[in-house]
C-alpha cells in the first residue's frame, strides 16, 4: 500500500516523493510506504489549517462539530477490527489491544463531542455595578498534534477529540515508526464530512516534526513521546511562545501491601508491565512489595511471566507480541544487561523466544535497589524491577524517589491507607486495586519529567481554548481619562 498525506482536503505526496517504509515487526515485511514530509510540506499543511480555521471552522456551530465527531466515531467503530489489524501489523501490539484502542478512541470522540455546544463562558460581577463583565472561551486556532508509535489511534484521539470539539483546526504528525492507522483516518475524516483543511495529516520523522513545532502560526503544540524530544519541542516553542502540552515517559511505581488481595495484585502487576510488552508510558515498571510477602509475590510473578505465550499479535491465544522496532529491541536488551551488571537477580527463565520477530523475553528482576539504572530509566519493554519495602512510609519514599511522575498503583484492602497513599504519591494518576485502566472522562497526564498539561476529561479542553474577557460600560457617563478606572 502506498499511502498519501492529507493537506487541505487533498491527498498529497511529500516533495520529491520521499518515502519511508512501514515494517511489520513480527514478519519483518515492508507492507506499506508513507510520505516523508519536509519543511515545505509541513508549512503547506499549517497554511491549509489556518485558512480552514478562518474561512469555515471558526464559524461552524458546536452542534455541527459534535455531529461530525459522532459520525467519525461511528466510522471508527465500524472499522475497529480492521484498524486494529493494521496497527498490530505496524507496531506488533496484540490485536485485542489495538482493536480495543480503536473503540476507546471512538469513545473519546463521543465524550468530547458532548462538550462542543457547551463551551460556556461566565458572567462576572464586578465592584462597579454599572459594568457588565463576561468571558468567551475561544479556540486557539491551529493545533499541532504529534504522537508516538506505541498507541497511535488512542494517543491521537486524546488530542484530536478535544481540539475539534473546541473548534480548532489541526496538523497531525504520527511517528515514522507507525503511521498507517493515522493515514487511514484521513478517509474517515473525509467520509464523516469535515470541511477540507480542518484535519491535516503529514507523516515523516524528526525533520517534519521540527518544522512543525517551529511554526509561529500555531496556537498549541500537543506532544506525546520521549523526554528528549519533549525538551527539544519546549525549547523550540520558547522562541515562538506557542504553548505546549507534553505527555512524556514514566517509571511508575506499583505498590503491593501485605494486606492486599495478592492474586489480584499479581495480575495487576502483570498487566502493568507485560501488557503491550511494557511499551506503554504508564508501565508499572517498578513493583514495590512489602517484605513479608515479597518472596511469595516474586515467585508467583516469575512463574506467570515464564508462562506468557509469545507469538503472532493477530492470534487470539497470543499474550505478548514482538516489540515495535529494532532500535527498541536493542535498547531493551542493553537495559537487561545493565540490570544484571548492577547486581539485580533475574528470576525469570532463559526461555526460548520465537525465531521470527523482534521478541524480548518477559523479565522479572528481584533484589532491585531503587538507585539502579533499571529502576530509574524508562525501559519501555517487558522488564520489571521488584523492590522490597518495610512500611508505608518507606513505600511512599521509594515510590516518589524518581525523576518521573506519570502513574502509580496501590494494592491494599485497607481503605484509609489507600486514600492516604494516593494523596502522597507524586503522579498524575493513582490506581487503587487496579492498574492500566483508562476512561475518556478521567484526566490523564504527568508531573516532573513526565510532562505537563492534561488529556482526556474536562481538563483537556482547556489546552485548546483561550479565555477572552469582555468588559462593557453600561453607565452612559464619560469618566475622567486620568483617573484609575475600576
Ligand atoms: P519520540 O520522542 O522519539 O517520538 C515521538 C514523536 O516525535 C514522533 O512522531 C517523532 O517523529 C517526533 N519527533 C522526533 N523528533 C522531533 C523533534 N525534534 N521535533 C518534533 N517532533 C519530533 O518518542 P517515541 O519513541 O515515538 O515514543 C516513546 C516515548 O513516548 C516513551 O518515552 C513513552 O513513555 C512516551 N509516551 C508517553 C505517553 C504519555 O501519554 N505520557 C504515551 C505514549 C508514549
Amino acid at each position: 500500500m502506498r499511502y498519501r498525506m492529507l493537506v487541505g482536503g487533498e491527498r498529497v505526496d511529500a516533495s520529491g516523493d520521499r518515502r519511508l517504509p512501514a515494517v511489520n515487526p513480527y514478519t519483518g515485511e515492508e507492507f506499506a510506504t508513507v510520505p516523508d514530509a519536509g519543511a515545505a510540506d509541513v508549512a503547506a499543511a499549517v497554511r491549509a489549517a489556518t485558512d480552514a480555521f478562518e474561512r469555515t471552522w471558526s464559524a461552524t456551530p458546536g452542534v455541527e462539530r459534535a455531529r461530525l465527531m459522532h459520525r467519525l466515531a461511528d466510522l471508527i467503530e465500524e472499522r475497529a477490527d480492521e484498524l486494529g489489524r493494521l496497527e498490530s501489523s505496524d507496531n506488533g501490539k496484540l490485536l485485542r489491544e489495538t482493536a480495543g484502542q480503536a473503540r476507546f478512541a471512538a469513545r473519546n470522540y463521543r465524550f468530547f463531542a458532548g462538550y462542543a455546544d457547551k463551551l460556556y463562558g461566565r458572567t462576572i460581577p464586578l465592584d462597579n455595578p454599572d459594568t457588565l463583565d463576561y468571558t468567551l472561551r475561544e479556540p486557539v486556532g491551529v493545533a499541532a498534534l504529534i504522537t508516538a508509535w506505541n498507541s497511535p489511534m488512542q494517543l491521537l484521539a486524546n488530542k484530536l477529540a478535544p481540539a475539534l470539539a473546541t473548534g480548532n483546526c489541526v496538523v497531525i504528525k504520527p511517528s515514522e515508526h507507525a503511521s498507517v492507522t493515522t493515514l487511514e483516518l484521513a478517509d474517515l475524516v473525509e467520509r464523516a464530512g469535515f470541511p477540507p483543511g480542518v484535519v491535516n495529516i503529514v507523516t515523516g520523522g524528526a525533520e517534519a516534526g521540527t518544522s512543525l513545532v517551529g511554526d509561529p502560526r500555531l496556537g498549541r503544540i500537543s506532544f506525546t513521546g520521549s523526554v528528549a524530544t519533549g525538551q527539544a519541542i519546549a525549547a523550540a516553542a520558547a522562541r515562538t511562545l506557542v504553548p505546549v502540552t507534553l505527555e512524556l515517559g514514566g517509571k511508575s511505581p506499583n505498590i503491593v501491601f501485605a494486606d492486599a488481595d495478592l492474586d489480584a495484585a499479581i495480575s495487576g502487576a502483570m498487566a502493568g508491565i507485560f501488557a503491550a510488552g511494557g511499551q506503554t508510558c504508564i508501565a508499572g515498571s517498578r513493583l514495590l512489595v512489602e517484605r513479608s510477602v515479597y518472596d511469595r509475590v516474586v515467585k508467583e510473578l516469575a512463574r506467570r511471566a515464564d508462562a506468557i505465550r509469545l507469538g503472532d499479535p493477530l492470534l487470539s491465544e497470543t499474550q505478548m507480541g514482538p516489540v515495535a522496532n529494532a532500535p527498541q529491541h536493542e535498547r531493551i536488551h542493553r537495559m537487561i544487561a545493565a540490570g544484571i551488571e548492577a547486581g539485580a537477580h533475574a528470576v525469570t527463565s532463559e526461555r526460548d523466544v520465537p525465531e521470527r520477530g523482534l521478541f524480548v523475553r518477559p523479565t522479572v528482576f528481584a533484589d532491585v535497589d531503587n538507585t539502579m539504572p533499571i529502576a530509574r530509566e524508562e525501559i519501555f519493554g517487558p522488564v520489571l524491577s521488584v523492590i522490597p519495602f518495610d512500611d508505608e512510609e518507606q513505600a511512599v519514599a521509594i515510590a516518589n524517589d524518581s525523576d518521573y511522575g506519570l502513574a502509580s498503583g496501590v494494592w491494599t484492602t485497607n481503605l484509609a491507607r489507600a486514600h492516604r497513599v494516593a494523596r502522597r504519591l507524586v503522579a498524575g494518576t493513582v490506581w487503587v486495586n487496579t492498574y492500566r485502566a483508562s476512561a475518556a472522562q478521567a484526566p490523564f497526564g504527568g508531573t516532573r519529567r513526565s510532562g505537563y498539561g492534561r488529556e482526556r476529561g474536562e481538563e483537556a479542553m482547556e489546552e485548546y481554548l483561550n479565555t477572552k474577557n469582555v468588559m462593557v460600560d453600561l453607565s452612559g457617563r464619560t469618566p475622567d481619562p486620568f483617573a484609575m478606572r475600576t
